[in-house]
């Protein structure tokens, strides 16, 4: 049996740098995953300033930020209502002093890496540190002693048996953990309904920075990857879903034409580099994140729709916080189970309104009136729309602005809900709403 510090199952974004900071603070930790890196995963991959300023933190986005494009300007559009603008980085600070206690990396930056790249890196920065890193190693079951978990059994690609015990195991296996289940972590939120997203990789595409558009119930974002291409997604109701893959190139280019034409005509003149990736839908969950040893960080502790793009940013936090408070158990100074519960209290008092807040933009409901008026308000003031941006990036907490008076000037919000006579010739169903 191998005895370590820290064993964290599962070396993505929330395990690796996870077992990176334990490391370099000293301990022993062994990191596995059943996978080998550099490998691809169902995710697109926009990283929010927030989660570029941990990379900064921890030393890493020079090697990310070079090979991959990254910006401060970005657009949100909703029903033609077009926000553009950059997160304010006093805003970004701000936020980092109040979890972390220091701003060290606070950057306004933001880029889209492959996560062949990112996660490769994150897997290599573990490496450096001094981690045990284990590929192709499955995680089985725990092992317990008197009902305790007191490390971990996994199995290598050739059959060999694994045993390590350590003091604190962290189940960082993603939304459909195994971990989470074997340690029968019990599920407390659970929001069925979703977006589905349909996305692509093309090249030739001369577009800067992030655009999103939502129009009606459907929505696109087109951002430059690491690779030379653009990362192309177009997204919509899960409840649409069966709809939309009947024929799902066209639809993706429907959408296009619904949502943004300038860039649908771009897609069309531009070469698509692989096939698309789908995912039909997504609930969205929290579990029960600790136990009397053991933690869920990133998306094995709660999932959320990918609508907001916030997983790998928020997979990012809960590694600098576990880290943090397993170090103080580790160092003596404070009992482990102390330092999980407060772990367990921070972090759900950082994330719990904007879970809330991701479950109810993944509804993707035609917005009404007044949500557009004070959109409206927003885009006409550079302040509010730095702001409103914030919010969505989930640095600035989340009351939405207050609502303007003005809502018939605006042409598109007169017109606004995605109904067939606002769009001449569209007539597939679901689309028309
Ligand atoms: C369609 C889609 C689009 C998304 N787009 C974005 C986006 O643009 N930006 C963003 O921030 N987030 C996005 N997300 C969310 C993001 O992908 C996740 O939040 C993030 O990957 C979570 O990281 P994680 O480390 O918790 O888990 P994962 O990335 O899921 O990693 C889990 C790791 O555990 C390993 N593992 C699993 N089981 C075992 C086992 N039994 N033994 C050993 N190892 C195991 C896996 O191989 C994997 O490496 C998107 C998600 C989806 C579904």
């Amino acid at each position: 049996m191998e005895r370590f510090d820290v064993i964290v199952v599962g070396a993505s974004v929330s395990g690796a740098p996870t077992a990176m900071l334990l490391a370099r603070r000293g301990y022993k930790v062994l990191l596995i995953d059943r996978k080998h890196f550099p490998r691809d995963t169902l995710s697109t991959h926009f990283i929010w300033p927030r989660g570029v300023s941990y990379l900064k933190r921890w030393g890493i986005a020079d090697s990310i930020l070079s090979e991959t494009p990254h910006f401060t300007r970005m657009e949100v559009s909703v029903e033609g209502i077009s926000i553009v603008g950059s997160i304010p980085l006093p805003a970004i600070e701000q936020r980092f002093l109040e979890l972390h206690g220091d701003s060290v990396g606070a950057t306004n930056t933001y880029c889209g890496p492959r996560r062949l790249l990112l996660d490769h890196i994150l897997v290599k920065a573990a490496a450096t540190a001094g981690a045990d890193i284990r590929e192709g190693v499955t995680f089985t079951r725990p092992i317990t002693e008197n009902s305790k978990i007191i490390g971990i059994q996994a199995v290598t690609e050739q059959g060999a048996q694994l045993q390590a015990t350590a003091p604190v195991v962290i189940g960082a296996d993603g939304r459909f953990s195994q971990f989470a289940k074997a340690v029968r972590a019990e599920t407390i939120d659970y929001r069925e309904t979703s977006t589905f997203a349909y996305f692509g990789y093309f090249s030739g595409i001369d577009k800067q920075g992030l655009t999103i558009r939502n129009r009606g119930r459907l929505g696109t974002a087109i951002f430059p990857t690491s690779d030379g291409t653009h990362m192309v997604l177009a997204y919509g109701p899960s409840a649409w879903w069966d709809h939309f893959r009947r024929d799902p190139e066209a639809s993706f280019l429907r959408t296009y034409d619904f949502c943004d034409a300038d860039s649908a005509e771009r897609i069309r003149t531009s070469k698509r580099e692989e096939p698309f990736k789908a995912c039909g839908s997504m609930p969205a969950f929290q579990r029960a994140n600790i136990g009397d040893s053991w933690a869920l960080i990133g998306d094995a502790g709660s999932f959320k729709d990918q609508v907001t793009a916030m997983g790998i940013t928020h997979a990012f936090r809960d590694a600098e916080l576990i880290s943090f408070h397993i170090d103080r158990a580790l160092r003596g100074e404070i009992p482990l189970g102390e330092a999980l519960r407060t772990y367990r209290t921070v972090r759900s008092g950082d994330y719990e309104a904007y879970f809330n807040f991701v479950c109810r933009v993944a509804e993707l409901n035609v917005r009404p009136r007044e949500e557009l008026a004070a959109i409206l308000d927003v885009s006409r003031n550079q302040q509010r729309a730095d702001e409103f941006l914030a919010q969505f990036g989930d640095t600035l907490h989340i009351p939405m602005p207050a609502i303007s008076p003005h809502l018939s000037e605006h042409p598109t919000v007169a017109t606004a809900g995605c109904t067939k006579d606002a769009v001449p010739g569209y007539d597939c169903p679901p689309y028309s709403n």
